[in-house]
C-alpha cells in the first residue's frame, strides 16, 4: 500500500510511519513540526519514506496513488492546545476537510485519529461510543475537543454523501517512547520528575482517573481498524482505570525515586474519570491491549532517560562552549 501519514513526525504518527514501514508499505509522512520532531522519524529516511513538511490546513498535494490517509496531525497535549489554540481549531476542521478531499482525489480509505475527548468530562462510565458526551464548547480545552468532535462529523459526512470509506479511531490516554518530555502529560510529566529527583506534579487532589495505554498496543489497533470494514467509531485504548494519585505511585515505585507528591491546581474541565469500554474493539477487531502498565512504562522510562542524559550533554557543551 502507500500511506500517507499527517502529523506522522508526531508520537503516534511516527511509530505508524515506522510499523507501516515495517510491513513493506511506502510511508508519506506530512507533518508541519509544529509538535512533531524529525528526530522521531530520521531513522526511517530511505527507498519506502517520503517527509513533506507540510501544515495540513493548507491545500495539500501528493503526486501518484494513495491508498489510506491516516489523519493524526493535530497539537494533542492540553498544554499544547491551550498553547495553540487556532491552530488546533484549524486542524481538527480544515485539516481534515482537506485530508478528506485528498483522499477523495485518490480513492483512498480515511481514517480519523479522533480522541476519548469527544467524551469531554463524561457522566457514563466507562464510555461506549454510543455516548454522546459533556463537552465545554466555550471552555479551553473546546478548542480540541470540538475540533475533534467537527471532524468526527465532516469524516462521516464524506462516507454518507460521497461514498467515502472511513474509520474513526476514539484514542484514550496513550504512552510510549517519543512523546515529547515537555509536552505537559502526565507520563512525560511524572516520568521526568521522577528520573530528575523533582516533586510529581498531582494536579487537583488526584482522585481523577485516566486508563493508560501502551503505544505499539494502541498502533496495533489502528491496524486493525484499517483492515476491516467498520465505519463508525471504536473506542481504543487500555480498559485499566486507575487515579492520577496512584499512577504517581506506581512511577515511584517503578523508578525508586523518592521525588515527594506536590498538589497543584486542577486544570479547568479536566475530566473527572475516564475509561474506554472496547467491548466494540474486542468483538469487531478480535483485539485488545497486551502490554501491561509496568512493561510499558519500563520501556518509556529507558527513552526518557536518554532524553535527558542528550539534554544534560547538550548543555554540558553549551557550557563548555561559552
Ligand atoms: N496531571 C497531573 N500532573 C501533571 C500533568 C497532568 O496531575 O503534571 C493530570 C491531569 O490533570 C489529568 C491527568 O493527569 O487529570 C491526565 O492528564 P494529561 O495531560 O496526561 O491528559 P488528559 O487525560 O487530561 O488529556
Amino acid at each position: 500500500m502507500r500511506v500517507l501519514i499527517t502529523g506522522g513526525a508526531g508520537f503516534i504518527g511516527s511509530h505508524l510511519c515506522e510499523r507501516l514501514l515495517g510491513l513493506g508499505h511506502e510511508v508519506t509522512c506530512m507533518d508541519n513540526l509544529l509538535t512533531g520532531k524529525l528526530a522521531n522519524i530520521e531513522h526511517l529516511f530511505g527507498d519506502r519514506f517520503t517527509f513533506v513538511k507540510q501544515d495540513v490546513t493548507e491545500y495539500v498535494h501528493v503526486s501518484g496513488n494513495l491508498d489510506a490517509i491516516l489523519h493524526f496531525a493535530s497539537p494533542a497535549s492540553p498544554v499544547d492546545y491551550l498553547k495553540l489554540p487556532i491552530q488546533t481549531l484549524k486542524v481538527g476542521s480544515l485539516g481534515t476537510h482537506k485530508a478528506l478531499g485528498l483522499a477523495r482525489a485518490k480513492g483512498a480509505i480515511f481514517l480519523l485519529a479522533s480522541t476519548s475527548e469527544v467524551y469531554g468530562d463524561p457522566l457514563i462510565h466507562p464510555q461506549p461510543e454510543s455516548y454522546w458526551g459533556n463537552v465545554n464548547p466555550v471552555g479551553p480545552r473546546g478548542v480540541y475537543d470540538e475540533a475533534k468532535r467537527f471532524a468526527e462529523a465532516m469524516v462521516m459526512a464524506y462516507h454518507r454523501f460521497h461514498g467515502l470509506p472511513v474509520r474513526i479511531a476514539r484514542i484514550f490516554n496513550t504512552y510510549g517512547p517519543r512523546m515529547r518530555i515537555d509536552d505537559g502529560r502526565v507520563v512525560p510529566a511524572f516520568l521526568s520528575q521522577a528520573l530528575s529527583g523533582e516533586p510529581l506534579t498531582v494536579f487537583g487532589d488526584g482522585s481523577q482517573t485516566r486508563s493508560f495505554c501502551y503505544v505499539d498496543d494502541l498502533v496495533d489497533g489502528i491496524l486493525q481498524l484499517m483492515s476491516v470494514d467498520h465505519t463508525g467509531p471504536v473506542n481504543l485504548g487500555n480498559d485499566c482505570e486507575m487515579t492520577v494519585l496512584q499512577f504517581g505511585e506506581t512511577i515511584r515505585r517503578l523508578t525508586g525515586a523518592r521525588s515527594p507528591i506536590v498538589f497543584k491546581p486542577l486544570p479547568v474541565d479536566d475530566p473527572r474519570v475516564r475509561q474506554p469500554d472496547i467491548r466494540l474493539a474486542r468483538e469487531i477487531l478480535e483485539w485488545s491491549p497486551k502490554i501491561a502498565l509496568e512493561e510499558g512504562i519500563r520501556r518509556t522510562l529507558e527513552y526518557f532517560r536518554g532524553q535527558l542524559a542528550a539534554q544534560a550533554a547538550a548543555r554540558g557543551a553549551a557550557i563548555s562552549r561559552d
